[in-house]
């Protein structure tokens, strides 16, 4: 399982697709990307190889766009299927979310969102996290996130694209991996270093219940109380 995300100025679907294959050796039985081209978070997603969902979106050209999410999914709640696979997203699809980790209270939240009305399309836990932010946002994303964030109880790397923030992103981070990767003008999110050492070996490596915010030029690091935190760079020096 593993989650990459990019913003930049070339086309996010074969990045995203290209970071997804070094995270392979996690393990993982579905794939899918969120993509979003200004107007239309568009979303391929399926069952099986990585192969699949390359074929599917002819190598991610047929998604187009720089802003973008991806998953590759190692089912936990729900089996592996083309509904179940992520990114999850809301009903006018506005929000996309691509999460590694597990919601273990995603039971109650699901009933209650069931009893605000909600429809659920997947039988995973990270549906939940898409349908919250949907319910919760009040047009300032951060408090959105942080709301959100004090419902779940679990483990959660989270990406997550909005209609409303055309040129930004955000991940969160919590008892599951992620890091962000940074060049001039393009920044990524993964799990693991693989994914984007191909960009950059510009790291950040992301800390328990810290929330980032990620725009073409900039990363900004917040906490839940949404004060801005300072974190030290780090330049791998790995070889691939
Ligand atoms: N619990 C989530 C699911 O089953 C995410 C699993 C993962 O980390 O890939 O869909």
């Amino acid at each position: 399982c593993g989650i990459v995300g990019y913003i930049g100025e070339k086309e996010a679907a074969p990045i995203l697709l290209d970071g997804l294959s070094k995270l392979e050796y996690r393990g993982y039985d579905s794939a899918g990307i969120a993509v979003f081209d200004g107007e239309k978070i568009n979303i391929a997603k399926s069952r099986g190889r990585l192969k699949v969902l390359s074929d599917q979106t002819n190598g991610g050209n047929n998604l187009k766009g720089t802003m973008g999410i991806g998953h590759t999914r190692w089912a936990t709640h729900g089996a592996p299927s083309d509904k179940n696979s992520h990114p999850h997203y809301n009903a006018d699809e506005t929000i996309a979310v691509v999460h590694n980790g597990i919601i273990e209270n995603y039971l109650k939240l699901k009933n209650k969102l069931i009893e605000k009305g909600y429809t659920f399309q997947s039988e995973t836990d990270t549906e939940v996290v898409a349908l919250l932010l949907d319910y919760y946002y009040n047009g300032n994303i951060l408090e959105t996130i942080t709301k959100v964030m004090s419902k779940l109880e679990g483990s959660y790397a989270l990406g997550i694209v909005l209609k409303d923030y055309p040129d930004e992103f955000y991940a969160v981070r919590k008892d599951s991996p992620l890091i962000v990767g940074v060049t001039d003008n393009e920044k990524f999110i993964a799990s693991d270093v693989p994914a984007i050492l191909k960009y950059t070996r510009d790291v950040y490596f992301i800390e328990n219940q810290e929330i980032v915010r990620l725009t073409r030029d900039e990363v900004t690091f917040y906490n839940t109380d949404l004060e801005e935190i300072e974190k030290k760079m780090t330049t791998v020096d790995w070889d691939i």
